[in-house]
């Protein structure tokens, strides 16, 4: 996926998200209003679960953009802002509940009138299932976590509204279950504001990451030709983001080149994962017993090749790094010499594979040499001293 695809996916399900907070406010009021003039007491509860459920995603909003504000003394900036806003809410969400069920074992009794609490409670559950259930779909295909979560808490909401609507249908065939039915919404915001609460802990703590999501980070950073292994991975939630810090173990000629290996996974881990808002990477320099040098050639046992990626054949070679003696040398044909588009990229990336430390090159300014040196391989000249004797 590419960087304008994500780009859109983002705004879309930012755009969807909007709209959630919009249906549920409307749900709201219209649940409200036919609540009180019914005097349902089920129908006024199920009102105020839809009012918590606006405040929750407006508090996931108003984190998010408190995160991104700077501050001198929040240098790892406020993304904490979310999780805050999330305690608060849970507690908002836990009173509300509690309020429902008081009503309910307490309140006036009463039999609500159905001509407009019923088809409103109709009209609801049809919407908050019928919505849930795009959003559902939508969260899958945009891949958002936050959409889903969503889409499952409509879900349970028409369950709740169900709950409501069966309480009002029953009221004229003469019973009268308005403040059971209240009883049990009063249950669902508890548990939705329970949940909150439990999610705003679990930030607050530091929990780690998903076990999935830091293996698929510790082996994107292992893929990359310098890196040895990730020697420690410590990783953190907060809200619905993450950050990671980590030790790697590197194979480098110089600490220069670590540096600069690792300040280039830092920027590309931020691009690779959406949710990642800090990476710290502490390169650990391991020069190793052996390095591996490419020299690309004519031909196996022939010249050196005065052109990479259009080179025949490149010669493998394993050589200590004490005594400079060449334990192993291998050829291997070069499988995209014909390609006919991008070949210095194929080539570079094909050698990247290879996990070599030296390339042996003339050309600087080719694609794949510049590949090669990005990620942190030394480029020698044939004409220096090393093994021109091939
Ligand atoms: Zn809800």
């Amino acid at each position: 996926m590419n960087k304008k695809q994500s780009r859109e996916k983002l705004v879309t399900a930012r755009k969807r998200a909007i709209f959630s907070i919009c249906l549920n406010l409307f749900l709201a009021t219209i649940k409200g209003v036919a609540g009180v003039v019914s005097g349902s007491a089920a129908l006024l509860g199920d009102a105020i679960h839809s009012t918590t459920d606006v405040l929750a995603s407006t508090a996931v909003f108003i984190g998010l953009w408190v995160a991104g504000r700077e501050h001198p003394s929040f240098p790892y900036g406020l993304y904490k802002a979310e999780t805050v806003a999330t305690l608060v809410t849970s507690v908002a969400v836990i009173l509300a509940g509690y309020e429902i069920g008081r009503q309910a074992l307490f309140g006036v009794p009463g039999l609500p009138d159905v001509t407009l609490a019923l088809p409103v409670a109709a009209f609801s559950f049809v919407i908050a299932l019928g919505f849930g259930l795009t959003q559902l779909r939508a969260g899958k295909r945009l891949n958002s976590p936050a959409l889903s979560a969503d889409a499952r808490d409509y879900l349970a909401d028409s369950f709740s509204t169900a709950v409501v609507l069966i309480s009002l249908a029953l009221v004229p065939l003469g019973y009268n279950i308005d403040r059971i039915a209240a009883g049990i919404v009063s249950l669902f915001v508890f548990y939705a504001g329970g949940q909150l609460f439990v999610s705003a802990l679990k930030d607050l703590l530091d929990a780690s990451i998903d076990r999935e999501t830091e293996r698929e980070i510790i082996k994107f950073v292992e893929q990359h030709p310098r890196i040895n292994r990730v020697k420690k991975c410590f990783s953190r939630n907060a809200g619905g983001r993450f950050l990671v810090d980590m030790d790697v173990v590197m194979h480098t000629p110089s600490h220069k080149t670590a540096d600069l290996v690792a300040d280039r996974l830092e920027e590309e881990l931020l691009m690779e994962f959406p949710g990642l808002v800090l990476a710290r990477i502490r390169p650990h320099y391991a020069p190793g017993k052996f390095i591996k040098r490419i020299t690309p050639v004519t031909e196996p046992e022939g010249e050196v090749s005065l052109q990479l990626a259009s080179a025949p054949w490149f010669l493998v070679e394993t050589i200590r790094t004490d005594t400079k003696e060449v334990k192993k040398r291998q050829f291997v044909e070069n499988r995209y010499k014909d390609a006919e588009k991008k070949k210095g990229l194929l080539v570079g990336r094909w050698l990247l594979k290879l996990k070599p430390d030296e390339l042996m090159a003339v050309d600087k300014d080719r694609v794949a040499i510049v590949l090669l040196k990005e990620a942190g391989v030394e480029i020698v000249q044939p004409s220096s001293d090393t093994s021109t004797t091939i």
